[in-house]
């Protein structure tokens, strides 16, 4: 089959992707735009920042709407549909989305949906929904992000051990709900299940949560979680997560916590968020896709990418 032949191959259609797409087309470059999603946007539009303000906002009306009756205005308990919040959230991507690829589309960016592996330095195979397709570049931005990652000693293969991409289709409300880590990604959804109902444990290794972020602007967040969730323990690790074994049928399905703050057991009927302290549901950020080595003309295994080939970007990028 005839590769596509372009000047500039951009593989990944998130922030980084998009916009390095875009401004190249606008420099007057040939661009194609690869991404194994249907919808460009990459994690930030489809499971990050865009679906995480939105269910922010929602849970934001219904605060408001509570504290209102300190004013003399009362609407009464709140009736929460979840399939219809889980659809005006992904109405909201759609929109932000579509918009995307009408940018593409005006600026004659050819966008390819399918996984990409480089094939050798100038050639990036696409496996599409219609099959293979080849792109022949003449230069090439990988741009392909993050992706949530589980450490093996929380990864018990159990649904309600979460990251946060499956935390934000909010699958349903848990009574007690753990959230491993006090990033910016661990607050917000600690807010939205709150606001929804849960009881909120928050768990943070560190003194302080939001590392990095200038503690004027920490403190009114701590002092909203130490209101609003159940607990909030910082300098405290978990070391390890478990479910309980069968003999105490009041413990299945629980999960038991190690604490290393010398509380040692925390049990935790519901459902359970791991995320890392700095807010990106990676807390180790691995580019994922082959990645073409100057001077190595074929690196690519023909299967999935392999771990050879993940590049960590040089920090991180949320
Ligand atoms: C819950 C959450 C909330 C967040 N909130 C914010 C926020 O409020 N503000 C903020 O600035 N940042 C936020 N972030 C971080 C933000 O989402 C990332 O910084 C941003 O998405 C990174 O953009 P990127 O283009 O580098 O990569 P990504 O957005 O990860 O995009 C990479 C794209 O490459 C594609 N891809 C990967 N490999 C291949 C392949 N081999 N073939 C084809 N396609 C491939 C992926 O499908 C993906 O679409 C949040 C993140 C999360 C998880």
């Amino acid at each position: 089959m005839e590769p596509l032949k372009t000047e500039l191959l951009v593989l990944g259609a998130g922030p980084g992707g998009y916009t390095a797409a875009f401004y190249a087309a606008d420099k007057g470059k040939r661009v194609v735009l690869v991404d194994q999603d249907k919808r460009l946007g990459g994690v930030c539009l489809n499971r990050g920042c865009i679906p995480s303000k939105a269910l922010l906002h929602a849970t934001q009306v219904l605060r408001q709407a509570k504290a209102a009756k300190a004013h003399g205005l009362s609407f009464g308990a709140p009736q929460v549909n979840l399939d219809k919040l889980r659809a005006w959230k992904e109405s909201v991507i759609d929109k932000l989305t579509q918009g995307l690829g009408t940018l593409a589309q005006k600026r004659s960016v050819t966008v390819l949906c399918g996984r990409g592996y480089f094939e050798d330095s100038h050639t990036l195979r696409v496996e599409t929904e219609e099959g293979q397709k080849f792109v022949a570049y003449e230069r090439a931005i990988i741009a392909v992000g993050s992706k949530p990652a589980l450490p093996s000693a929380f990864d018990l293969g159990n649904k309600r051990i979460m990251t946060s991409t499956e935390a934000l289709d909010i699958p349903d409300v848990p009574e007690k709900l753990l959230i491993v880590g006090g990033g910016y990604i661990g607050m917000e959804l600690g807010t939205v299940y709150a606001t929804l109902g849960s009881n909120v444990v928050l768990v943070e290794a560190l003194g302080s949560i939001l590392l990095g972020a200038d503690s004027d602007l920490a403190r009114p967040v701590m002092r909203y979680a130490e209101s609003a969730f159940g607990e909030v323990r910082l300098n405290t690790k978990v070391l390890r997560m478990a479910t309980s074994g069968k003999q105490r049928r009041r413990f299945i399905g629980a999960f038991i916590l190690r604490l290393a703050d010398g509380i040692r057991l925390l049990r935790v009927r519901g459902g359970a968020i791991r995320l890392n302290r700095c807010g990106r549901g990676a807390p180790h950020p691995t580019a994922r896709g082959s990645a073409p080595r100057p001077g190595r003309p074929s690196i690519g295994p023909r299967g999935p990418a392999r771990p050879h080939a993940y590049r960590r970007p040089p920090s991180d990028n949320g």
